[in-house]
């Protein structure tokens, strides 16, 4: 089974010396988080649609930076999406967000 710690410990294994660098990780992320605009953009401007091989990498790439940065500071990814859906529900309690 591939799970958010088993993939988090992959990422820690494979990191150059420069991955124990928060602000590094996090350019990494937006940098990664770029490329994916990128694809998404040529997806809109031309009649060819979005190439989902170089898409799936390029959200494989930002999910690695995210889960370096999640490590740094001591969170699983299911901490991160925990989280996240917290916030989202409660957004949709208050009104904030439609669903
Ligand atoms: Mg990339």
């Amino acid at each position: 089974m591939f799970n958010d710690i088993t993939y988090r410990d992959f990422c820690s294994s494979t990191c150059l010396p420069q991955c124990d660098n928060v602000p590094y990780l996090t350019l990494g992320l937006n940098g990664e988080a770029g490329e994916v605009a990128e694809i998404v953009k040529k997806g809109l401007r031309s009649e060819t649609p979005v190439n989902r091989e170089e898409l799936l990498e390029e959200l494989g790439d930002v999910l690695y930076y995210l889960t370096r940065i999640a490590d740094k500071f001591e969170f699983t990814l299911s901490d991160v999406s925990i989280a996240n859906r917290r916030k989202l529900i409660a957004r949709i309690k208050e009104g904030r967000l439609v669903s």
